[in-house]
């Protein structure tokens, strides 16, 4: 299988659903991380640029720890604005893969970026296989099933499907703390440590679920979609 994960900055897919990307990892599927914009406006420290380069570095070893493909989705933090320019964007994004699955935000999320993705990937999930829409890339052969994942700290997010990650706890904390430069961003601006919000969310999920820790999501239904079969690990 071909999963897509497409979170709006460097860290979101670390912090919110690596746990299961590493399980698909661990069964052979091919995984795709597309951090949509260059994470420029993520320091107290550098400039625009040289924190974008910085993040863009952190962003292919914490993939390289599950054996996952990184791209970048061409946005600058802040600026993901719904829009035509945008919804090619993210067709683009999608048919660099042709996944069978993406995994993006929630549309309840708490930042206008993630807002902003999860509503222009829903967008392009339907349209990117359009032959005659005409971009960069080729269209995808198929429409994937489309997931939304936990929200920050699960705030506005009733989920329907969860994934045991009591196996991949270790990989999810190992790809979120190759996001060096953001470690102490998190710290100073949310006064939030990144190992222990993973392991604090995952283990709130997990009591949900019943196992040691959890990862949360829901599908988007939508024609002709439904699944007759589980396609979360
Ligand atoms: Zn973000």
């Amino acid at each position: 299988m071909k999963v897509l994960a497409i979170g709006a900055h460097p860290d979101d897919i670390e912090l919110l659903c690596a746990g299961t990307l590493a399980l698909y990892r661990k069964r052979g599927d091919e995984v795709t991380i597309c951090h949509a914009c260059n994470g420029n406006k993520g320091s107290l420290e550098y400039s625009s640029e040289e924190i974008a380069r910085i993040r863009r570095k952190e962003a292919i070893a914490s993939a390289g720890v599950i054996g996952a493909r990184s791209i970048w989705g061409g946005f600058a933090d802040g600026e993901v604005v719904v829009d035509l320019k945008s919804r090619v964007q993210v067709i683009d994004i999608i048919r660099q893969s042709d996944p069978d699955l993406i995994i993006t935000h929630s549309p309840g999320d708490y930042h206008s970026d993630h807002i902003n993705i999860s509503k222009l990937v829903f967008e392009a999930t339907y349209l990117a296989c359009i032959k005659l829409w005409e971009t960069n890339y080729p269209g995808t052969s198929k429409i994937p099933a489309l997931y939304y994942m936990d929200t920050l700290a699960g705030v506005n997010f009733i989920p329907n499907e969860y994934v045991d990650i009591s196996e991949t706890i270790g990989d999810k904390v190992s790809m979120m703390l190759k996001m060096e430069s953001q470690l102490g961003f998190l710290k100073e601006m949310h006064n939030t440590d990144a190992a222990e919000f993973i392991r604090t969310v995952a283990k709130y999920r997990g009591f949900q679920a019943g196992v040691p820790h959890a990862e949360a999501f829901t599908q988007q239904k939508m024609y002709p979609k439904g699944l007759t079969k589980r396609i979360l690990p």
